[in-house]
């Protein structure tokens, strides 16, 4: 999960798409992953939970990014599956989130204590 979350920010679409769980890696190419992580920039990664049972796991997160000046935010309870001795992620189930705006004098979501425009604003 964070080596996927890694990729996003590095826009690294080849490994995102090597990391599908193999039912799900048509439905995906690098074009369209690489179309979403230019055009948002992911500011922060906050694991919530992980747990798994006997065929899978699961972790929750929220993942914060930019889009301009507004602020999303990806929460989700991803299931990952385990094939050919590694963990893939298969899918996963999303929370309702709000976008908002960040001001130019707001501390930046990236928690680095800046003030956003001295920032990634
Ligand atoms: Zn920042």
């Amino acid at each position: 999960m964070r080596s996927r979350y890694s990729a996003y920010c590095m826009k690294e679409g080849n490994y995102i798409v090597q990391t599908y769980a193999q039912e799900k890696r048509h439905e995906h190419t690098t074009e369209d992953i690489l179309l979403f992580a230019n055009q948002v920039e992911f500011v922060n990664l906050e694991i919530i939970d992980t747990n798994h049972d006997d065929n899978f796991q699961y972790v929750e997160f929220k993942a914060s990014y930019l889009e301009g000046q507004q602020l999303g935010m990806l929460h989700e309870r991803s299931r990952f599956i385990k094939e050919e001795g590694r963990w893939v992620y298969l899918d996963g189930e999303l929370y309702p989130s709000n976008d908002k705006k960040v001001s130019r004098n707001d501390p930046c979501p990236c928690l680095s204590g800046k003030k956003f425009k001295k920032c990634h604003g």
